[in-house]
């Protein structure tokens, strides 16, 4: 199946930095006595970083083609992805309005500084009301800007839907290209998974492709069996674009429960002493919603001799950015 063939392909606007570097962690995998490496999707841009972009390519690809003018789309207050799309709607000359939820006012800082900065238009609703209206919310959004006679597009959270998963798939190409550069076969990619989109996307990558690699997600909200439902989901959107009905097996999913702790974007002292302890030793920040926690999840599983990697010898663990959000977290670590 050549994909790139596809329309989605053709839209595709190329906004990241990529290919990303993949660097060994070389303290982790002494502890370990296993190759285990990082790739840097932390650095596919300063405004644009972090996973979103790769989603976010394929998403205003498709918006593109359809005549947008004004991209519509929601998370928290300091998400990664609202940030990314504000960055890439000012790039391109495209308006952006963001559904943000906050039940307090807060102040300008990590990544809402930054949405401000690129000129968002922002709309705020009570996380109760974003829980359950937000999609209704942004349609209004929508239908309000056509009777302007402006078009409006739609992207869901963390753009994981089905043109999105499209980024990871790619990046799933981008890897197996650069093991043939390194001299490694990674026999496992590790990822967070927040909304299932990077998650779904390397799985898919990895089954259209026969790589036979492991792909383990570590869950940093709700539960592992949600995920698993999800991904199904949008994988079938996916091929959808493919106009096949294929969809991934719960099979091929391999979500790990554990990380969640006091709950989406919440820390425990430990979770951020780890953060700490790893920006000492490696010499990487991760953050503390995502990557920190699903960090600190792989290390317990490679601790464990029971844990999903214990048959894992060469390890990629996927740095999917986030390092903005540590910033309105600072007074929460011991320095
Ligand atoms: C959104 C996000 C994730 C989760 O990715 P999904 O594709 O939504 O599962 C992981 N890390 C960071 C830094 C993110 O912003």
């Amino acid at each position: 199946m050549n994909l790139e063939e596809n329309k989605v392909f053709q839209n595709r606007v190329l906004l990241a930095n990529l290919p990303t570097k993949i660097e060994m962690l070389k303290k982790t995998s002494e502890k370990f006595n296993k190759k285990i490496y990082i790739k840097r999707d932390d650095q596919t841009g300063t405004e644009l970083s972090g996973n979103k972009i790769r989603k976010l390519e394929f998403a205003i690809g498709e918006a593109l083609s359809q005549g947008a003018d004004t991209l519509i789309t929601c998370g928290g207050i300091q998400s990664n992805h609202c940030r990314a799309t504000a960055a890439a709607a000012a790039k391109l000359g495209l308006q952006c309005q963001l559904v943000l939820s906050r039940d307090e006012k807060s102040f300008y800082d990590g990544n809402y500084l930054m949405d401000l900065l690129l000129g968002a238009q922002i709309h705020y609703l009570p996380s109760k009301e974003f829980a359950d209206n937000r999609t209704y919310f942004m349609e209004d959004l929508a239908k309000g800007l056509e009777k302007e006679g402006k078009k409006g597009y739609i992207i869901p959270v963390g753009a994981s839907n089905g043109i999105g998963t499209f980024g990871y798939y790619q990046a799933m190409q981008e890897i197996v290209n650069q093991e043939k550069q390194i001299g490694i076969t990674f026999d496992t990619v590790v990822c967070t998974v927040g909304s299932g989109g990077t998650y779904g996307g390397l799985c898919l990558g990895n089954k259209i492709h026969h790589l036979s690699k492991k792909i383990v997600g570590l869950n940093i909200s709700a539960s592992a069996e949600h995920f698993t439902n999800e991904i199904q989901g949008i994988s079938r959107e996916f091929y959808s674009y493919l106009d096949s009905q294929d969809s991934l097996d719960k099979e091929d999913i391999c979500i790990v429960d554990g990380n969640v702790g006091r709950g989406y974007a919440l820390n425990t002292p430990e979770e951020l002493a780890f953060l700490h302890e790893f920006a000492k030793t490696e010499g990487i920040l991760l953050d503390p919603v995502y990557t920190g926690k699903a960090m600190r999840g792989m290390y317990r599983e490679l601790e464990d001799p029971q844990g999903v990697l214990k048959d894992s010898q060469n390890v990629l663990f996927i740095h999917t950015g986030g390092l903005y959000g540590l910033f309105p977290k600072r007074h929460q670590f011991e320095l």
